[in-house]
């Protein structure tokens, strides 16, 4: 886990100014990957105390525009945030219990990214989701 000081670095590396509400929005993140605005809000009150709703919202798009945190949000669920950026990993989604791992890049590499036909398009991310059962919902159902 990044201690604060690392947060506070990586907040000005993005040009972000250092706010206490922000290093500890960037904490949550790092330290509830892919939990959705809910529990983050939830994590961030737990470590400040009272923050808005709309205080959070607004510090994770600035985070997610700075590239410092990933916005994913497989069809059906609400938007989620992870701090593992920039390697083009994948996620895996239980059906049922809507549970999210990741998933490294299928072979090697980032082979996702080179695409059979680019279109012309320079490709920087492929996102990918794998739908199946976790294992907790494949051993209970029968
Ligand atoms: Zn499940
Ligand atoms: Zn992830």
């Amino acid at each position: 886990m990044p201690t604060a000081s690392d947060l506070e670095q990586l907040l000005r590396g993005s040009a972000l100014r250092v706010t206490r509400p922000r290093v500890a929005v960037l904490a949550a993140v790092h330290r509830h990957p892919h939990a959705d605005t809910d529990a983050l809000i939830g994590a961030v009150r737990a470590d400040l105390g009272e923050v808005s709703h709309q205080a959070v919202y607004d510090i994770l798009r600035a985070l997610t525009a700075a590239g410092l945190v990933r916005r994913i949000q497989p069809s059906g669920s609400v938007a989620r945030y992870e701090a593992r950026v920039g390697d083009n990993h994948h996620h895996v989604v239980c059906r049922s219990c809507g549970v999210i791992a990741d998933v490294d890049c299928a072979v090697g590499d980032t082979p996702c990214l080179t695409a059979d036909d680019d279109h012309g398009f320079v490709i920087d991310e492929a996102e990918v989701v794998y739908w199946g059962h976790c294992p907790s919902c494949t051993t209970t159902s029968p």
